[in-house]
């Protein structure tokens, strides 16, 4: 695994912007296979955007930042090991991510792996976003977006927008 460098310097309010673009992409997409869009055109549109919308983003979110895991309890031991961290929270966001995971696994998707992006919030303390990623050959239904968003207790204010 990459070492950990510290502090981030990607910021918090660039990654929810990053998001919330991304996820309004996504959702779009699902829409438009919904409603019979030609599907290939689509997933090809979409895969366009997201690399569009990275590069606009390039500058403000460091890859250094990112780090991949293939198991989440790799991801549980990773973040218990960054003491600026509030440890109280990681077992939650372990659980959170988890059940994402279950559920894609139950709608019959393959989960690649996982993220972490560390970043810095206003006050300059340091904070992360955790990610599950899905396998996925084209668009996936909306229902089944919505369903492995909202599969968490508590669905964070990304997983609400799909
Ligand atoms: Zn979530």
């Amino acid at each position: 695994m990459k070492s950990i460098s510290l502090p981030p310097t990607t910021r918090l309010e660039d990654y929810i912007e990053y998001r919330k673009e991304i996820n309004a992409e996504v959702n779009l997409a699902s829409a438009r296979c919904a409603a019979d869009f030609d599907q290939d055109g689509v997933y090809r549109n979409l895969k366009k955007r997201i690399d569009q919308i990275y590069e606009s983003y390039r500058d403000l979110l460091s890859g250094d930042d990112v780090y991949v895991f293939k198991e989440l309890n790799e991801l549980e031991k990773f973040l218990l090991s960054i003491s600026e961290l509030d440890q109280t929270m990681i077992p939650e966001a372990i659980q959170h991510e988890k059940a994402h995971a279950e559920k894609a696994n139950e709608l019959g998707y393959d989960v690649k792996g996982f993220s972490c992006v560390l970043m810095v919030d206003k006050n300059r303390k340091i904070t992360y976003a955790t990610v599950t990623h899905i396998q996925s050959e084209g668009i996936i239904p909306s229902e089944d977006l919505r369903n492995m968003a909202l599969a968490p207790e508590n669905p964070s204010y990304s997983d609400k927008y799909h």
